[in-house]
């Protein structure tokens, strides 16, 4: 397999790198709050769809270029080489999926907007009793004319104070066997009977919520595919969220590995055998992280539709990026406590929750063991 790229993507790629050295805000001195944070995102997206550069690999009729999956891949990957902020990755999976079982009316009306990052999204699937077991889900959607009325309590809804529509998964069949029973709405975030209550993780940030839904009603029109069809939705989102897609969060690691090289040598510790060992090894993960993604990507220009290999991506992306956050914080010592290196200490406490969204490490551990080695269940 030749992972190089053509002459088209060596074009897109330096053309890329130009429009993006001359359009990447300048970082401030002082950190942006979370309010600020996410405007910057949001500015950031609209920024790149004017520049011509996202939705490369979506269908010319709504929006995108008709390019191969890598063109959206040398986005991310250059992105996080040129340290902008962080693509919106909802369009990665959420909007993917709206694509995929939304009907015409539904695309027209949404896909071409969430590209131009007009619209944002937050993905309304956990709740309080179901998470691992998502099948296990209580919040109903009872049809009324219409309208469906929803009720229920959903859990870790990232991006929601800042996201225009939910894509909220609801049981419309208590009868049927769980997986059945359920279906996927387009939620209005700013419906009457929402009720938003932002979750600071351990990072001191407001990054997910949980959000009540008491009454809500939700137009008929806003049911994606059929009624029943929530579980095959559910999945394929995840399948493209666990993916390959995010070849930017490598060339970032690749980055802040260059930085906790410089820093050690600066600072004597790459004299240390151990710290060696560790330099070493992150390097290893990064790389192996790397030809996973290209290898899936390239299997994905093949036409080939995304599938559990998702599970290997993520799993290897959370493990070199909490490894290297652990790094890190043993490079800064004391300065991780006193508050010096506060931005090490941020990181690191973002990247623990990597092995538990987007479905753990263990259930990825059961997805490869069970759906690819057909290892028994039990
Ligand atoms: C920061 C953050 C952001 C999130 N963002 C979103 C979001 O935007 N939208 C959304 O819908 N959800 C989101 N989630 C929810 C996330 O998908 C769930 O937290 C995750 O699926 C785990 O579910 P749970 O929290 O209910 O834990 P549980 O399912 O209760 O799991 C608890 C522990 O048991 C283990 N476990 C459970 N079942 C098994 C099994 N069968 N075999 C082996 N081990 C098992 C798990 O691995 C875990 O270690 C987010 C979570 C976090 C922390």
């Amino acid at each position: 397999m030749d992972y190089r790229d053509t002459a088209e993507e060596t074009e897109y790629r330096e053309e890329l790198t130009r429009w993006l050295a001359a359009n990447v805000p300048a970082r401030r001195a002082e950190p942006l709050d979370d309010e600020e944070a996410a405007q910057e995102r949001i500015a950031w997206h609209r920024k790149l769809y004017e520049g011509g550069y996202i939705g490369q690999s979506w269908p010319v009729e709504w929006g995108g270029k008709g390019l191969g999956p890598t063109m959206d891949a040398i986005l991310n990957e250059e992105n996080g080489n040129a340290e902008a902020p962080g693509l919106p990755p909802m369009v990665g999976y959420i909007v993917r999926s709206l694509m995929m079982f939304g009907n015409d009316e539904q695309r027209e009306r949404f896909i071409r907007s969430s590209l131009s990052g007009e619209i944002q999204w937050c993905q309304g699937f956990s709740e309080p009793g179901a998470g691992s077991d998502l099948a296990a889900l209580t919040t109903k959607a009872v049809r009324d004319g219409d309208e469906w009325v929803i009720n229920g309590h959903k859990m870790w809804t990232s991006f929601g104070q800042w996201a225009d529509w939910c894509m909220v998964l609801a049981r419309t069949d208590p009868e049927a066997p769980p997986h059945k029973g359920i279906s996927a709405f387009l939620v209005d975030m700013k419906a009457p009977g929402i009720t938003l209550s932002e979750i600071v993780v351990a990072s001191g940030s407001p990054e997910t919520s949980e959000v009540f839904y008491d009454d809500v009603r939700v137009p008929a029109a806003n049911l994606i595919g059929q009624e029943g069809d929530g579980w095959k939705i559910a999945m394929t989102t995840v399948a493209y969220e666990r993916g390959p897609s995010d070849i930017g969060m490598i060339s970032a690691l690749r980055k802040q590995l260059a930085h906790l090289e410089a820093q050690a040598k600066a600072s004597g510790l790459a004299d240390d055998p151990a710290v060696r060992r560790k330099l070493a090894l992150a390097h290893v993960r990064e790389e192996q992280v790397r030809l996973v993604a290209l290898e899936q990507l390239s299997s994905r220009a093949t036409g080939k539709p995304v599938g559990e290999e998702g599970s290997i991506a993520k799993m290897l992306q959370t493990e070199a990026s909490q490894e290297l956050a652990h790094l890190a914080m043993g490079l800064n010592g004391a300065a991780v406590i006193t508050g010096e290196a506060a931005d090490v200490t941020a990181d690191y406490f973002q990247t623990r929750p990597m092995s538990v969204y987007g479905g753990s490490s263990q259930i990825q551990r059961n997805i490869i063991s069970s759906r690819m080695l057909g290892m028994p269940r039990s």
